[in-house]
């Protein structure tokens, strides 16, 4: 808002200027008019008095020529003297003078058109010096009867000089009368600068001349009627004279002063006009211009409000954009960081767990060979046997051939064959355990599972006096799985089974199928000592038994949890409650992958 004071000050003072301008030019204007209408009326009006006065000085030229005056100046006689003021009277009556009189050279009345008189002298008088010059004399002056306007002629004969003079006076007031419903101050000033007509009676006799008032003025109208004019300034606006009434009454405030010579009458013609309406009419218009600007000033400074309002607004949702963008930018930025990290996480998690399955796999195998080493001894001694057998039963078959025992050595043949076919599957078994698995989960059927592992430890079983609790379902028990690989996990918890029973009275071995809907459950029994530490036992490493001698590494029960959990499926081991370890494998059963 600050930043709008300068201009806002800047357009007042325009505005108060160009008030100003409208406002002098309108008054200018309209004294102009004033001035055209006063000029014609000032000239109508000296006009007027010209003529007017014109009349008695024809007057008194055609009356000096008279022979009746001419005759009563050069023979004073009272029969002249009575003729000549029937004369005079007559003439006064006729052309509305006031007096018509003779004077003598010396200036003293002889004859009047009143009749009696007084033998008054007017030698001192400015007309009758001019008309004792041979001039035509005329003068204004004022008396006890008023104001008159005398013109004198003189009176000689063919060149003489001037035996008297006829004047006559007249009055001014008829004049006047005519001007007195002007509106405007008309007057009539002279060379003193003292009013003498005038269409107000206060003005009479009123001098513009400040205090000293020449002494020849004072002798002419006598010096108590002398005052000054009535109180004003005077001041001029484009070429016209201005004055300015502070007194009020009559005068009006403002008032226009014009002023026209009539020098045949010697007299200045001035009028005051009121210029009231001129300067009403001039600073309403100057309002008017004032108000017109200063409301297109008002709408102009709303609308400056209003944009810098809204460029203040849009600046600010500038800024606050840029921020927010800034912000986003940032944050974007420092996400992006994350993004990578996270990546790089992900990236070293896939790496990590695939190292984990190279080692687990690896694991898997070990747990695989060492299982192997355990099983060696039983396994060699369980090819070695049916080896042995095949050697008689073919050396026996061979005496009973040369004795021609057929039947007997079809026997032993039907024997060998036999022996020779078990022995294929254990051989059978073994590749297969030992082969590296990366088959795909499959279906399996798990008593099968429980059925080779059984028959592959059925030598350790039986030299241990190991008594075998295992009811086969009667079906097939079909689980999700691979089927060496839940071979593995059985041959371990059977053989760990094994370990545990070891030097126990009582042995014995007791493998369940359970099957639920939704899971089918195996679970194998001992009867040793239980579990030392239950929370430990799937610990890579973890085992009690002599490290380094085959038979114990740790590792075979974390290795069979990874391939159960591979399998979806949970195994746990705990003790139970009769004593010995129970572990459990559950398994997903076929058919219900997809829930699992
Ligand atoms: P290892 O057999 O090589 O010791 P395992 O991971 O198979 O490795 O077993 C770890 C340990 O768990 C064994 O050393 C033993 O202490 C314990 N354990 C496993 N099975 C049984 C069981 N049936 N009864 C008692 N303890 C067992």
């Amino acid at each position: 808002m600050r930043k709008l004071i300068w201009p806002v000050i800047a357009f007042l003072l325009v505005t108060a200027m160009l008030s100003l301008g409208i406002w002098w030019w309108a008054y200018g204007t309209a004294l102009d008019r004033l001035s055209a209408r006063g000029q014609t009326e000032l000239s109508l009006a000296a006009d007027r008095l010209q003529s007017y006065l014109q009349r008695f000085r024809q007057l008194s030229v055609v009356l000096a020529d008279h022979p009746g005056l001419i005759a009563l100046l050069q023979e004073d006689s009272d029969q002249f003297v009575a003729e000549s003021e029937r004369l005079l009277l007559e003439t006064a009556d006729k052309t509305g003078s006031l007096e018509v009189f003779v004077l003598s050279a010396s200036g003293v009345v002889v004859a009047s058109s009143r009749g009696a008189y007084d033998g008054q002298s007017y030698a001192g008088t400015e007309y009758f010096r001019r008309a004792m010059n041979g001039a035509l004399g005329t003068s204004q002056s004022s008396d006890a009867q008023g104001r008159a306007f005398y013109a004198a002629a003189p009176i000689q004969r063919h060149g003489a000089p001037p035996i008297g003079a006829v004047v006559v006076k007249a009055d001014i007031e008829a004049v006047e009368t005519d001007w007195r419903a002007n509106p405007n101050i008309l007057y009539f000033t002279d060379r003193y600068g003292v009013v003498f007509v005038a269409n107000r009676f206060e003005l009479l006799f009123r001098s513009l001349a400040d205090g000293g008032i020449a002494q020849n003025v004072a002798q002419k109208y006598g010096p108590t009627k002398i005052t000054p004019f009535a109180a004003h300034d005077q001041s001029r606006l484009s070429g016209h004279d201005l004055w300015q009434f502070s007194g009020g009454g009559r005068f009006p405030t403002a008032a226009l002063h014009l002023v026209r010579h009539a020098p045949v009458i010697d007299l200045k013609a001035e009028i005051l006009i009121d210029a009231t309406p001129a300067r009403l009419s001039a600073l309403f218009q100057a309002a008017f211009a004032a108000a017109a600007s200063l409301v297109f000033g008002a709408v102009l400074l709303i609308l400056t409000q209003r944009r810098m309002a809204l460029g203040q607004r849009l600046r600010l949702e500038e800024r606050a954009n840029l921020e927010l963008e800034q912000r986003v930018a940032l944050r974007t930025e420092q996400l992006s960081g994350v993004n990578l990290d996270l990546r790089q996480q992900i990236k070293e998690r896939r790496e990590a767990e695939e190292a984990l399955k190279v080692a687990q796999q690896d694991l898997v195998q070990a747990g695989k060979l060492s299982a192997l080493g355990q099983m060696s001894a039983g396994i060699s001694h369980e090819l070695n046997q049916p080896l042995m057998a095949i050697r008689s039963f073919s050396e026996n078959a061979e005496a009973y051939l040369d004795r021609g025992d057929l039947a007997t050595a079809k026997n032993n043949l039907s024997r060998i064959s036999e022996m020779a076919r078990r022995m294929g599957r254990i051989i059978k078994n073994l590749r297969a355990f030992t082969r590296k698995e990366g088959e795909p989960i499959t279906n399996v059927d798990l008593n099968a599972v429980v059925g080779t592992v059984l028959e592959m430890n059925e030598k350790r079983l039986e030299e241990n006096a190991v008594t075998t609790l295992w009811n086969a379902p009667g079906e097939t028990v079909m689980v999700r799985g691979g089927e060496v690989r839940l071979q593995q996990v059985l041959i371990n918890l059977v053989s760990n089974a094994l370990d545990a029973m070891e030097g126990q009275p009582d042995k014995q071995l007791e493998i369940a199928i359970e099957q639920a809907p939704s899971l089918t459950r195996l679970s194998v029994r001992d009867t040793g000592p239980g579990l030392d530490e239950a929370e430990k036992i799937f610990d890579p490493f973890y085992t009690t038994k002599i490290v380094g001698a085959s038979e114990g590494m740790g590792l075979g029960l974390s290795i069979s949890y990874g391939i159960v959990q591979s399998f979806g499926g949970k195994i746990t081991g705990r003790n139970h409650p009769d004593g010995g370890a129970v572990f459990t494998v559950e398994l997903t059963p076929t058919g219900l992958e997809e829930a699992a």
